[in-house]
């Protein structure tokens, strides 16, 4: 059954080295039940990477995409690289998803290549949510992290959630929004979280931090400033959708905190994509180049995320495969269907696509289809004469998506 294009999301987690963006990737794909054995970074045999020497090396390099339901929401997971020699990967990959989430470690923080990250996120108007992980390492601390990531990536973090302690004594979080502590136990793999009242201690804590929230959201919304001058605070609703369009315009990030490791902070992550973060519709739509425009044409064009949209499809990686080569694919606009042959601009070839699939989370699962709808994201086998960054559209209607000099990589899984 294909997404309705408002519920989709085309996210990537984006980290520096060792921040722990495989543990919260893997975390995030378990918790939405998407996969049900659980890998281990430590001895390489999470999900996301596979890749025996890849894995070997510490390096993530499965830069594709995987697919994860959460609540009504279908979540695109596009993989980001984190090591500092695929800055030029990252480029891409923050090209084709529409949000991201951006993992710091309590302990280290921001660091050089954070910053770098940042700003290229910065270039592409990605919106962004952010988790401070590992809450519970020696040396933890969620307001120096905070107050790193103001000064060095001017960014405006908006915490949502709050550690309760840290180091040995981290315990769990505190959601803001909906005054409640959450403990997680870590023994259930992150299925069980008890929720209670704030602790004591924590009262005046969370309070502090909670009308911080609301001064953030009420300074936005002139209504919201009356309605919190007459109720002394702000519904739930109010102050989602706020955030939500801040988030979206690139102007606030909604921040969360916990250890990824030990599931902790995993779920308000979820709930934060599906909240804060862009569907497709919610991005400008793609701009591309005439290749060959008649007279009085126009020679830029602009695609909409319409399924009745002529097609216009970007090849973002390709993995070589014993078999055939896997092209992932983002389809901008209309509808992409196995069976078709469809014009590659920059060659002026055609090419065939053969079979098409949805990544599921476990890579090695496919889930076959004749189409892919506008806004989605696909594995397509058949393309043979292409290199990432070509586009796919249709011969009476040929477009060029404007590309970024991407350096050429295929990726050997055999
Ligand atoms: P990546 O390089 O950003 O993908 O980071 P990884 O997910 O591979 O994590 C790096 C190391 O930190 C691994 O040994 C993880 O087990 C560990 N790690 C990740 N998250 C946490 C956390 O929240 N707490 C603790 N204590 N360790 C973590």
């Amino acid at each position: 059954m294909p997404v309705p294009i408002e519920k989709l999301r085309n996210i990537g987690i984006v980290a520096h080295i060792d921040a722990g963006k495989t543990t919260t990737t893997e975390r995030i794909l378990f918790y939405a039940g998407a996969i049900h054995k659980m890998g281990n970074v430590d001895d390489g045999t999470t999900e996301t990477d596979f890749d025996p020497e890849e894995a070997k090396r510490g390096i993530t390099i499965y830069s594709a995409a995987v697919t994860c339901k959460w609540k009504e929401c279908t979540i695109n997971l596009i993989d980001t690289p984190g090591h500092v020699d695929f800055t030029a990967e990252v480029e891409r990959s923050l090209r084709v998803l529409d949000g991201a989430v951006v993992v710091f470690s309590a302990v280290e923080g921001v660091e050089a290549q954070s910053e770098t990250v940042w700003r290229q996120a910065d270039r592409y108007h990605v919106p962004r949510l952010c988790f401070i992980n590992k809450m519970d390492r020696i040396g933890a601390s969620f307001e120096r992290v905070l107050e790193q990531m103001r000064k060095r990536l001017n960014a405006k973090p908006v915490p949502l959630t709050i550690p309760i302690g840290a180091e040995h004594g981290f315990k769990g979080i505190i959601d803001l929004v909906r005054r409640k502590a959450l403990y997680f136990d870590s023994a259930s793999q992150g299925r069980t979280i008890t929720e209670t009242e704030i602790p004591e201690d924590y009262v005046e804590i969370a309070e502090t931090w909670r009308s911080q929230l609301i001064d953030i959201i009420a300074e936005r919304d002139d209504a919201a400033m009356e309605q919190f001058f007459a109720e002394g605070d702000l519904p739930e609703e109010t102050i989602f959708r706020i955030l939500r369009q801040a988030t979206l315009a690139g102007e606030l990030q909604p921040t969360f905190t916990g250890t990824s490791l030990h599931y902790v902070g995993v779920q308000p992550i979820l709930d934060g994509v599906n909240r804060f973060l862009p569907s497709p519709l919610d991005v400008p739509p793609v701009t591309g180049i005439n290749p060959r425009p008649k007279k009085n044409e126009p020679t830029e064009l602009v695609r909409k995320p319409k399924n009745d949209e002529p097609l216009a499809a970007l090849i973002f990686k390709i993995v070589a495969d014993k078999h055939a080569d896997l092209c992932f694919v983002r389809v901008y606009s209309g509808v992409l269907k196995s069976g078709t042959r469809l014009l590659n601009p920059r060659t002026g070839k055609k090419e065939f696509c053969s079979q098409m699939w949805h990544i599921q989370a476990d890579a090695r699962e496919k889930i076959e289809t004749d189409f892919v709808e506008a806004g989605d994201i696909c594995g397509v086998i058949g393309p043979k004469d292409v290199v990432t960054g070509d586009t796919l559209c249709e011969q009476q209607h040929p477009i060029l998506l404007e590309s970024i000099a991407f350096p050429e990589t295929v990726i050997s899984m055999a």
